[in-house]
């Protein structure tokens, strides 16, 4: 008898029919693993590497002492540091400024500051629509630390025991 190949064929079909519906039905049901963002947002590790911030002690002062050791190591050159001294002796920053466009978000800035004044926040969100409003400067960052201070102090916090 000869072998039916018509036949055979539509058997392969259906079972692929089938194998592809229930595939289907199986993903229909399923939870999603997609979020509808910008009204869904995911978790962020507490290293996340976001837009930079300048962080003040709870009393108001600057946390930065202006060592310069940010602007030292950062590969980029995006930060540009002037300092002096204040009438109490203290050393603080005149001018902080970040160019954002060069920044590659490697953390280092964060990493070598000993007083955790510059860190990389939380925000993710700080598209512009011209290129000059990513040259960030001091007023821009300390602003940002005070956004997003409470966050940056929990994530601090979590990470403290891997540092
Ligand atoms: S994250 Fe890296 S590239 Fe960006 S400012 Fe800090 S040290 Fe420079
Ligand atoms: S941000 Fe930190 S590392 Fe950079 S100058 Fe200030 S104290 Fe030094």
């Amino acid at each position: 008898m000869a072998f039916d190949y018509a036949r055979s064929a539509r058997y392969f079909l259906l079972w692929d029919f089938l194998v592809g519906f229930r595939l289907g039905l199986k993903y229909f049901f399923a939870p999603k693993a997609t979020l509808n963002y910008p009204h869904e947002k995911g978790p962020l590790g507490p290293r996340f590497r976001g837009e930079h911030a300048l962080r003040r002690y709870p009393n108001g002062e600057e946390r930065c002492i202006a060592c310069k050791l940010c602007e030292a190591i950062c590969p980029a050159q995006a930060i540009t540091i002037e300092a002096e001294p204040r009438e109490d002796g203290s050393r603080r920053t005149t001018r902080y400024d970040i160019d954002m466009t060069k920044c590659i978000y490697c953390g280092f800035c964060q990493e070598a500051c000993p007083v955790d004044a510059i860190v990389e926040g939380p925000n993710f969100e700080f598209a512009t629509e011209t290129r000059e409003e990513l040259f960030y400067n001091k007023e821009k960052l300390l602003e940002n630390g005070e956004i997003w201070e409470a966050e940056i102090a929990r994530n601090l916090e979590l990470d403290a025991p891997y540092r």
